[in-house]
């Protein structure tokens, strides 16, 4: 990443209409206006992208410095702080956080868990998010209840006291002959250029397994689980334990308890990896006694219970539309085990590092361009469906604000550390002559694909929810599933350099075209009012 790119001698035409009717094939797609690539300007993004990159050096102080940001925790704040005072120093201007209601805040101090019979040996856990500590060092007794229906609460009542819970079975850990890692091939890149089958309906999650493997209604498996949750507090347990999804030393941890300070309290949670899981587990089968020391501390702040999203900007140059505006952003908010490096430090620096390549370069935008790094994004885009509520539409009533028509387009980047190659048109297929146009100059970099489908669960939602054009960049899987999303390994180790600059460089120069276009980016009808009970399940934490 270190050569510089070859410098196109003119800006190369390409004709948006004939494009349009091309790739749509469909006469009713009509552009305005020939759009084209400024090639001095991606010249100068790619220099200062490739030659001075500072992204790596964002996202160490994201993970390392101010890793992991849980929404609402005091690291999250400081990080928010740290990122106002960086676009203060490169120059950008309105630089602020802007709060939104969120619940209390939480953090793990301290977390020590060791087998002390029959052997001693130390084991890798964490606490789950929002649930309280064991108040001190503990040492108990390990028993199994696994409880996977309401007759199982029966045959455990007045059991567990005072005792530290395995609550589900053992599962099988198979080898794993595949590669952790991944980038798209070609043709899977081609295949995702085809609408899906229209009967299959995008962005639905398989039916949740209950423990043991069976399907279970979605509200049915909740229902039971604060019911579960209930027995283990009623029943006096020390903690209560499972396994974590993954293996080799990765665990998958999220929340166990409730932001909101009024919901029931639940007993101290701790997810295990699933090798010291399974020996304990296989131990107690044998009928030999187990015990454990657990001291965890864990704090819920209740001081400020709002989060913030945090906005900065690099004013238009045109009088007549700096009052138009471009957003690029991403969730600054991360789970908590590891230091949420890959989700979403990654799309926070590079959106930060976007921004500061187009200051820094010095590029005129006509429009004004401005970055947004949301918080609650895990908790089901907490912070920018506040945002897009306050400046520009209720979705609840689609009743608009005067900004919404002066909004041009919001580019996302929240999914790991993987090369752009290509974007989710979300149906937006008016766009798609545009983007293969601005495309053109990253196709050495791999950039290649722009495809209808949708894709959910991250926060151009919120816009893409009231009429306004959102959009959430493919990006080469790496180790996102298989290692790093929501997990403790979620470390800047994982993160990739030369993908992370790519990535900030294509952003910028997407950010520079949509604002220098003589027209906004093309809208989709707009959307009917969407009353809260009309929706589809909350996309928790799905990115
Ligand atoms: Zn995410």
């Amino acid at each position: 990443m270190r050569a510089l790119a070859p410098r196109f001698p003119r800006p190369v035409r390409s004709l948006a209409l004939a494009s349009a009717v091309a790739l749509a094939g469909s006469l009713t797609v009509v552009a305005q206006v020939a759009d084209r690539v400024d090639h001095d300007a991606v010249y100068k993004i790619k220099e200062e992208g490739f030659q001075r990159s500072q992204v790596m050096e964002i996202a160490s102080y994201l993970t390392d410095v101010h890793g992991p940001r849980l929404t609402g925790s005091p690291t999250y704040k400081q990080g928010a702080e740290w990122a106002v005072e960086k676009f203060n120093e490169w120059g950008l201007v309105n630089a602020k956080m802007e709060p939104f209601e969120f619940g209390r805040g939480w953090t793990n101090e301290r977390f020590v868990a060791h087998v002390v019979e029959p052997q001693a040996y130390p084991v890798i856990g964490y606490p789950q998010a929002w649930t309280p500590g064991t108040d001190g060092p503990v040492t108990a007794e390990v028993v199994i209840a696994a409880i996977q229906n309401e007759s199982d609460l029966e045959k455990f009542k007045g059991q567990l006291k005072g005792k530290i819970v395995l609550t589900q079975p053992m599962r099988e850990v198979k080898a794993s002959f595949d590669p952790l890692g991944s980038r798209y091939t070609e043709k899977e890149l081609q295949e995702m250029q085809l609408l899906q089958d229209p009967s299959v309906q995008p962005g639905r999650r398989a039916m949740p397994n209950m423990p043991g493997g069976q399907p279970m209604d979605f509200r049915a498996m909740m229902a039971l689980r604060q019911k579960r949750a209930k027995f283990f507090l009623d029943e006096g347990v020390a903690a209560v334990v499972d396994p974590g999804r993954g293996d080799g030393g990765t665990v998958f941890v999220q929340g166990g308890g409730s932001r909101n300070p009024k919901d029931p309290a639940t007993a101290p949670q701790i997810t295990l990896a699933i090798e010291h899981y399974g020996r304990i587990y296989r131990t107690l089968e044998k009928k030999i006694p187990v015990k454990m020391t657990l001291d965890v501390k864990n704090t819920f702040h209740d001081a400020d219970q709002n989060s913030y999203n945090i906005v900065a900007e690099i004013p238009g140059s045109d009088p007549k539309l700096a009052a138009e505006v471009v957003m690029l952003g991403g969730h600054f908010d991360t789970w908590h085990a590891g230091t949420g490096a890959t989700d979403n430090s990654a799309g926070s620096a590079v959106m930060m590092e976007a921004i500061r390549i187009l200051k820094t370069s010095g590029l005129k935008m006509k429009r004004t361009v401005r970055i947004g790094l949301w918080g609650g994004e895990e908790q089901g885009l907490l912070g920018s469906r506040a945002y897009v509520r306050e400046h520009f539409a209720d979705r609840e009533t689609m009743a608009l604000k005067p900004d919404h028509a002066k909004f041009s387009a919001y580019y996302n980047v929240d999914n790991g550390t993987g090369a752009i190659r290509g974007v989710y048109l979300q149906g937006n297929e008016a766009v798609a002559p545009v983007f293969r146009t601005w495309m053109e100059p990253f196709h050495s970099l791999g950039m290649t694909a722009l495809t209808p489908r949708n894709t959910g669960g991250t926060d151009h939602l919120a816009f893409d929810a009231v009429g306004l054009p959102g959009f959430q960049f493919i990006q080469d899987e790496v180790e996102y599933e298989t290692r790093t999303h929501h997990s403790n390994m979620d470390v800047y180790e994982r993160l990739q350099a030369g993908d992370m600059m790519k990535n900030a460089v294509i952003v910028a120069s997407f950010v520079y075209h949509t604002a220098n276009r003589d027209e906004k980016l093309p809208r989709k009808p707009l959307p009917k009012p969407q009353p809260p009970q009309q929706r589809g399940p909350v996309p928790t934490s799905a990115m």
